[in-house]
């Protein structure tokens, strides 16, 4: 794999779909120069919820996590790119929409913690991304494809 061939897992919550922020997520990375290659519109059961969020079981708001997670569809998605992982949550802003800069996914598009729009890979849980990748996505719902402006977002491309 080229260092352009990272991969991190991203989702559209529920509120961000119920609200039509679809597109204009999507239409964000896409604009940075990553490439889409998984995407699948989806309904989350109780059982993969508990796996996802599996690190706050126990915690005060994991009730009401698995509640909205499970609540409406959601949007999966896998992207590619220099530093994906990073640079997505980097786009992301903070946990807290509240907390999270003017630019930011959830600076932009939030304002409750509850409520955030949008999940990412964690850059600083080692393989995180591939984790949930596979947790979500079958190996043959990935696509390979040459990105053909690639040539414009990598100098070394
Ligand atoms: N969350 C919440 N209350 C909290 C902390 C987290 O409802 O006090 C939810 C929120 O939706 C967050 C998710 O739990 O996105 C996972 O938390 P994490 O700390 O992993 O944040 P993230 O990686 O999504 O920024």
């Amino acid at each position: 794999m080229s260092h352009h061939d990272e991969r991190t897992f991203v989702m559209v919550k529920p509120d961000g779909v119920q609200r039509g922020l679809i597109g204009d997520i999507v239409a964000r990375f896409e604009d940075r120069g990553l490439k889409m290659v998984g995407g699948k519109f989806m309904q989350i059961d109780e059982e993969l919820a508990h796996e996802h969020y599996g690190e706050h079981e126990g915690k005060p708001f994991f009730d009401g996590l698995v509640d909205f997670i499970t609540s409406g569809p959601v949007f999966a998605m896998v992207w590619e790119g220099a530093d994906a992982t990073r640079q997505v949550r980097q786009m992301m802003g903070e946990t807290d929409p509240a907390e999270s800069a003017p630019g930011t996914i959830r600076g932009d598009l939030g304002l409750d913690l509850g409520q955030n729009v949008i999940h990412g890979s964690d850059h600083e849980d080692e393989g995180a991304n591939e984790r949930e990748i596979e947790l979500f996505f079958d190996e043959d719902e990935l696509v390979e494809w040459d990105q053909t402006d690639a040539v414009w977002v990598y100098e070394d491309e």
